[in-house]
């Protein structure tokens, strides 16, 4: 999860009628997202859905509220469903830096760990940990394929990280910079393995900066 950079004007449905999700809404989040949930950063595709920041059902306030707006898939949507409501705000704060992000291959799980310990942060890392890791001791088959799918894309990216520290050259930094493009998925989980190594992170680093204010 990071930062999510969001066009500033609200979609002319959220004023002009009483839906939340019009095709404007849906096309806007589409573009500034680049397709991608929110909360797990996978392209959500035809998935996608138009996703309360804080639920309609305990904010009715902040249903056509364009701020309280945003892309998620149908999986972390239903999962947050209206318990999370005081999640560290996308679009007001960086959370890949507030959030550390890291795939514990041997365990085959995620691992959150917030830099403050207040209730957003809290919160925050119990909501990802919920979604990567399920919510119980045995994971479901859903549960299952979702943690195969993002421990398979991170493990692909160490992959081209080793390539680069192995022989540092054009082709294997364009490789490293290609896969941390703002259209690419699970860039926390790759930002903190850049920020991990001073050496990744002295050249690379310039690459994490796009959806900063
Ligand atoms: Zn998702």
């Amino acid at each position: 999860m990071i930062r999510v950079r969001k066009s500033a004007v609200p979609p002319h449905s959220l004023t002009s009628t009483k839906a939340y999700d019009g095709e404007d809404v849906n096309s806007q989040l589409d573009a500034d997202q680049y397709n991608k949930c929110y909360l797990c950063e996978r392209v959500c595709g035809t998935d996608c859905q138009v996703e309360h920041l804080k639920s309609q059902r305990n904010n009715p306030h902040l249903k056509q509220v364009w701020d309280n707006l945003l892309l998620g898939c149908s999986y972390c949507n239903g999962r947050k469903s209206d318990a999370y409501d005081n999640i560290l705000n996308p679009l007001a704060v960086n959370i890949e830096d507030e959030i550390e992000q890291r795939i514990d291959y041997s365990n085959k799980q995620a691992l959150f760990v917030a830099t403050s310990d207040d209730d957003a942060h809290g919160k925050t890392v119990e909501l990802l940990s919920r979604l990567h890791n399920g919510t119980k001791p045995f994971r479901n088959t859903k549960e299952e394929h979702f943690i195969e799918y993002i421990i398979s894309d991170v493990y692909d990216f160490q992959v081209i990280i080793d390539a680069y520290l192995r022989q540092r050259n054009p082709s294997t930094e364009n490789a490293v910079r290609e896969e941390l493009g703002i259209d690419k998925e699970l860039l926390g989980f790759k930002y903190w393995i850049i920020k991990d190594n001073p050496e990744l992170f002295a050249v690379f680093g310039d690459a994490m900066v796009w959806n900063k204010q």
